[in-house]
């Protein structure tokens, strides 16, 4: 495979790149695919004028996958995140049963697999039923076949300070990670929407910042103490980034990320009613968003993560407060970063793979992805044509859900190829089955 007139991370003069048995065997200028014996016949990828960046790397997806398949399944959820330039995802545990033991964790990876247009690794639940009540059987899934290493009651928080610290040691042992859904529950009972002036004008009932930050505090805490890896889900105020700061600065080993619908709307969004706008944790304020774009920039925050959450039209076409909170992400994301973080300025393409793809590989530890683009490293990549715009529809999105907040936005960055170990997964947007 040759691909022709990319630019690597957006850098530089155009180079080609030849693929060979899922590795990059050769980089430079020109190469010819005729010029030697032993890259004729070879396929031709013209990308002239695009960026090749490595494969992205989610670290935040509901697949849905046992038991909510009219929603999405592993196979439609793989293909939505190759579309969307990625080749890996995290699949959180709160399907149905949970992933909390590893019969389900082995499952979801064996069907990763079989779909094979994505490395899709099981997220294990960290206590048994999410319930924040027992440890799950941490160390069984990391021993499984899925080699579990990040694990999350995701949709819950870990409420107890003792399990939460009992999970942390278990997990150091484990040499893995704590993904946590910082939401204090006694502060958010009933929560609706970010509490402020709006959520109060439309009676709703609010979800503090302190909630959220007042969590992240005290985990950080028992980070430190424990010397315990810690991962901060969905930032999504301009406290959390001071407390993260703080920590980062005593030496806790805590990385967070951001959605890119944190980095993009606001809960001016509130004034439609639209339950596609309802997410947990809610849609903030201008000002939050404004601090979580340069605190990604500035790597405070270290990643983007989607929290990709398709849901069933009968959950989100209702009423606001019967509706479950959620977003779909994976082919939005790389756009939204582009809108809000590459075009104003904030970051450059380097900077795009850095918050897409290498940090969420070393946060999970995986040692195959997130690769510099270097001869002799493997074929992971995607290429983006920076300047074509493309409009969002739900209904054309991969998703069996079409549950976007960005429905008719013109988004700049678009995915032309993505490649896992030098299978071309997505060829001119199409998905290669
Ligand atoms: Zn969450």
């Amino acid at each position: 495979m040759l691909i022709k007139g990319v630019r690597l991370y957006g850098e530089g003069d155009p180079v080609d790149i030849l693929v060979r048995d899922g590795v990059i065997a050769e980089i430079g200028p020109w190469l010819d695919a005729a010029s030697t014996q032993e890259i004729t016949d070879v396929e031709v990828i013209d990308a002239d004028g695009q960026v090749a960046l490595p494969g992205f790397v989610d670290l935040h997806t509901h697949l849905r996958e046992p038991g909510r398949e009219d929603t999405e399944t592993i196979a439609t959820g793989s293909a939505a995140a190759a579309l969307g330039g990625y080749t890996a995802v995290f699949a959180m545990a709160n399907t149905d049963p949970v992933a909390d033991n590893a019969v389900i964790v082995e499952h979801v990876w064996r069907r990763g697999r079989e779909v094979g247009l994505v490395d899709v690794h099981p997220v294990g639940a960290v206590t048994v039923g999410l319930k924040g009540e027992k440890l799950a059987e941490l160390g069984t899934m990391a021993r499984s076949q899925a080699d579990v290493r990040v694990f999350s009651d995701d949709g819950h928080c870990v409420a107890d300070p003792l399990i939460m610290r009992r999970a942390l040691e278990y997990t150091k042992a484990l040499d893995g990670v704590i993904a946590q859904h910082a939401e204090e529950p006694r502060l958010t009972v009933n929560a609706q929407a970010h509490e402020g002036e709006r959520a109060a004008r439309l009676g709703l009932a609010g979800w503090p910042a302190a909630a959220e930050e007042s969590i992240v505090a005290r985990d950080c805490l028992l980070a430190k103490q424990t010397g315990a890896r810690l991962h901060v889900c969905h930032v999504s105020t301009a406290g959390t980034v001071d407390v993260l700061r703080w920590a980062k600065e005593r030496g806790t080993k805590v990385s967070a990320e951001v959605t890119p619908h944190h980095l993009l709307l606001t809960d001016e969004r509130l004034a439609t009613y639209d339950p596609v706008n309802k997410v947990n944790p809610p849609l903030r304020t201008e000002s939050d968003v404004q601090v979580l774009r340069e605190a990604l920039a500035e790597g405070v925050v270290d990643c983007v993560a989607t929290d990709h959450a398709p849901h069933a039209p009968q959950d989100k076409d209702c009423e606001w407060s019967a509706a479950r909170p959620g977003m779909l992400g994976l082919q939005t994301a790389l756009s939204i970063v582009v809108e809000t973080l590459v075009r104003p300025g904030l970051l450059d393409w380097r900077g795009v793979a850095r918050v897409m793809s290498e940090k969420p590989a070393e946060i999970a530890g995986l040692p195959d992805q997130g690769r510099p683009l270097a001869v002799g490293e493997p074929a992971t990549l995607v290429l983006v044509d920076p300047t074509a715009r493309w409009t969002v529809r739900g209904a054309e999105l991969a998703s069996i859900a079409g549950n976007t907040p960005f429905e008719g936005m013109e988004l700049p960055g678009v995915v032309r190829t993505t490649m896992l170990r030098g299978r071309v997964t997505v060829s001119e947007g199409k998905v290669q089955s």
